[in-house]
C-alpha cells in the first residue's frame, strides 16, 4: 500500500479563512493582522486584555530521537486535534522551521500525515518572515560592533575577542569561519569572523524568551557580545544596538496563527536549537496558547534529557509556567535504534533491539515523574511498519512501569486517531500526582547545577568539568553571571555525551568542555562535546527534490 506525502495531503486539505478561526479563539480583526488568507499575526496586548484565563499546559516531549525525527511535531497537533474532537479547546503552541533542515536532511517541520499545520509551505520557507528580522537583528548588532571598531574603537574591544557572529537562514558550512574586513583600510578592520545558522543565534533564543516586547529590547541589551583588551565585557546596550534591533522585531515578535488540517488554531512561533538554545516555541505564544485555549499544547526539541528539562528548567522557570503534563512520544523505531539497530533496518520487527532499547523510554518517564513531579502519558506513535508484537512489547513494558500509555494513530487518521491520547491526557491530569519542581537550583553554583542536570536526568556518575570550563565559570562568577540556569549543548542521540551510548547507560562521565554566557536570553550555556552552530548540507540535499511549477504550485517539500 502506498501512502501520500506529507506535501500531498496538505495540498488537498481545504483551509479555512484565517479569520474563522481566529474566530474560534474569541478573537475578532481587530486582534489579528492578516498576511494574506491563511496566516495572520496575533497582536498580544489586545489578546491579553481578554478576561483572564490560565488553560491546561501539556508539553510533548520524546525518548532519545533517531536523526529523522521521531513525531513530535505529528503527535503535538494530532493531540490537539483529537482534544478538539472530544469538544474541548485546544490550541497548538510550536516552533517555526528553519531552512536549514528543510533544505538539508530532516526536511520540513509543520507535522506530517495528517496531523500537519497548514499552510505547510509557507511555514516551512518563509512563513511571515520572523527568521529573516531576526538574522536582520543579529546583523545589524555585528555590523554596528564591527562599525565600533573601525570608527575609533572608544570600548576598546579586542578584535580577537568578539563573541558575537554574523547569521543566515541556511545550512551552509562554507561560512563557520571567515576572515571580515579584507581590502583596503576603508574596507573595515580585519579580524576572523563566522556564520551561524539564525536558529542558533543568540537573539532567536532572546526572541523566544521574552515576555513582551519591552522585555525583548531589555534581553537584547543584556547580549555579551565582546571584551575589550582589559578583559572588560562590552554588552548589546554598550554599542546602543538594542532599540533598533527590537524595531526591527516589533511585528515578528507577535505570534503567528494558521490551523491544522482540522481547523485547529496553531501558534507557530520562534524557533531556537535545542542544542545551544532551549529549543521550544516563544513563551508569548505559550502564553498566548493558554489564555486562549482550554488546553495549549507543545513540543519541546530533541528527546526529553535535553528538550523537556530545558522546557521546565530554563523556559518555564524564566517565565513562571507551570506544566500539567508531559507526553513522552515513543516510536518502535526509535527504540529498536536505541537498541542498536542500524537506520537503514528501522523497517523489520526486531523483538530483541526492542527490549534492549526500552530502558531509554523508561528512564524518560522516570524522568518526568520523580524529577520534575509531572503527571505521564507515552504516546505510542505507530508507523505501519511497526508489527503488533512490537506495540504488545512496549504496551506491556509501560504497564509494568505504571506508566499511562496510548497507541497513538494521528499520522495515518488525524485527530481520530489521537483520541485514545487525548483521554490518557485528561485522565492523567486528573488523576496523576502533580508536583512540578525544577531540577535544580537557580542559585547553586555552575558546577552544582550541572551535576545535578547530569546525575538526577542523564544518570551520570559524575560530571569532568575541563580546565578552560572551569576558568570560564570563575569568569562568570565575576560577572555575576552565575546565578542562571544552565542550557546543556551535548548530543542529543543518548543520555550521554557520547552519541553511540544508546538506551540507558549508566556509570559515565559527562565531559564539560566549555562554558559561554547567554547573558541576554539568561542562561549559562554547559558545551558538551563540539557543537555545530552551523550546519552543513549532505551529498545530496532535500533542496534537490523541491521545486515549483508554473502555478506556483511547490512539490517535493515533506
Ligand atoms: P519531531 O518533531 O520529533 O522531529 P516530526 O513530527 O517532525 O518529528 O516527524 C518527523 C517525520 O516523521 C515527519 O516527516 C513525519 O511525517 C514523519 N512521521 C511522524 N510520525 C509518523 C508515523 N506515525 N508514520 C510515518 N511517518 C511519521
Ligand atoms: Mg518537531
Amino acid at each position: 500500500m502506498s501512502y501520500k506525502t506529507d506535501a500531498e495531503i496538505a495540498h488537498e486539505s481545504p483551509m479555512r479563512p484565517i479569520g474563522e478561526i481566529a474566530a474560534k479563539l474569541g478573537l475578532d480583526e481587530a486582534h489579528i493582522s492578516p498576511y494574506g488568507h491563511f496566516k495572520a499575526k496575533i497582536t498580544p496586548v489586545k489578546a491579553f486584555a481578554l478576561p483572564a484565563k490560565q488553560g491546561r499546559l501539556i508539553l510533548v516531549t520524546a525518548i532519545n530521537p533517531t536523526p529523522a525525527g521521531e513525531g513530535k511535531t505529528t503527535v503535538t497537533i494530532g493531540l490537539a486535534d483529537a482534544l478538539n474532537r472530544l469538544g474541548k479547546n485546544a490550541v497548538v503552541a510550536m516552533r517555526e522551521p528553519s531552512l536549514g533542515p528543510v533544505f538539508g536532511i530532516k526536511g520540513g517541520a509543520a507535522g506530517g500525515g495528517y496531523a500537519q499545520v497548514l499552510p505547510m509551505e509557507d511555514i516551512n520557507l518563509h512563513f511571515t518572515g520572523d527568521f529573516h528580522a531576526i538574522g536582520a537583528a543579529n546583523n545589524l548588532l555585528a555590523a554596528m560592533l564591527d562599525n565600533h571598531i573601525y570608527q575609533g574603537n572608544a570600548l576598546d574591544i579586542d578584535p580577537k575577542r568578539v563573541l558575537w557572529r554574523r547569521a543566515v537562514d541556511m545550512n551552509d558550512r562554507q561560512l563557520r569561519n571567515i576572515i571580515g574586513g579584507l581590502g583596503k583600510p576603508v574596507d573595515g578592520v580585519m579580524r576572523p569572523d563566522g556564520f551561524d545558522i539564525t536558529v542558533a543565534s543568540e537573539v532567536m533564543a532572546v526572541f523566544c524568551l521574552a515576555q513582551d516586547l519591552a522585555d525583548l529590547k531589555n534581553r537584547l541589551g543584556n547580549m555579551l557580545v565582546a571584551y575589550s583588551k582589559s578583559g572588560a565585557p562590552v554588552y548589546a546596550r554598550d554599542l546602543k544596538a538594542h532599540g533598533a534591533m527590537a524595531a526591527l522585531l516589533k511585528d515578528a515578535v507577535k505570534p503567528n496563527l494558521v490551523q491544522t488540517i482540522e481547523g485547529t488554531p496553531a501558534l507557530v512561533h520562534g524557533g531556537p536549537f535545542a542544542n545551544i538554545a532551549h529549543g521550544c516555541n516563544s513563551v508569548i505564544a505559550t502564553r498566548m496558547a493558554q489564555h486562549l485555549g482550554d488546553y495549549a499544547i507543545t513540543e519541546a526539541g530533541f528527546g526529553a534529557d535535553l528538550g523537556a528539562e530545558k522546557f521546565c528548567d530554563i523556559k518555564c522557570r524564566l517565565a513562571g509556567l507551570k506544566p500539567d503534563a508531559a507526553v513522552v512520544v515513543a516510536t518502535v523505531r526509535a527504540l529498536k535504534y536505541n537498541g542498536g539497530v542500524a537506520r537503514a533496518d528501522l523497517g523489520a520487527e526486531n523483538l530483541e533491539a526492542l527490549q534492549r532499547g526500552l530502558p531509554n523510554l523508561l528512564k524518560h518517564i522516570r524522568n518526568m515523574k520523580e524529577v520534575f513531579g509531572l503527571p505521564v502519558v507515552v504516546a505510542l506513535n505507530r508507523f505501519v511498519s511497526d508489527t503488533d508484537a512490537e506495540l504488545d512489547v512496549i504496551q506491556a513494558a509501560c504497564a509494568e512501569e505504571g506508566a499511562a500509555v496510548a497507541l497513538t494513530e494521528v499520522w495515518e487518521k488525524g485527530g481520530a486517531g489521537g483520541e485514545a491520547l487525548a483521554h490518557a491526557v485528561i485522565d492523567a491530569i486528573a488523576g496523576q500526582p502533580n508536583e512540578f519542581r525544577f531540577a535544580y537550583e537557580e542559585n547553586s553554583s555552575v558546577a552544582d547545577k550541572i551535576r545535578a542536570i547530569a546525575q538526577k536526568v542523564y544518570g551520570a556518575a559524575d560530571v569532568d568539568f575541563s580546565s578552560e570550563a572551569l576558568a570560564e565559570i570563575a569568569g562568570l562568577e565575576k560577572l555575576g553571571l552565575d546565578k542562571l540556569p544552565v542550557c546543556m549543548a551535548k548530543t542529543q542521540y543518548s543520555l550521554s555525551d557520547d552519541a553511540k551510548l544508546l538506551g540507558c547507560p549508566t556509570g559515565f562521565k559527562l565531559h564539560v568542555r566549555g562554558i559561554t554566557v547567554s547573558a541576554g536570553a539568561g542562561f549559562i550555556v554547559a558545551l558538551c562535546g563540539n557543537m555545530m552552530k552551523m550546519p552543513g548540507l549532505p551529498k545530496a540535499p532535500a533542496a534537490e527534490q523541491i521545486d515549483v511549477d508554473e502555478h506556483g504550485v511547490i512539490h517535493g517539500l515533506f
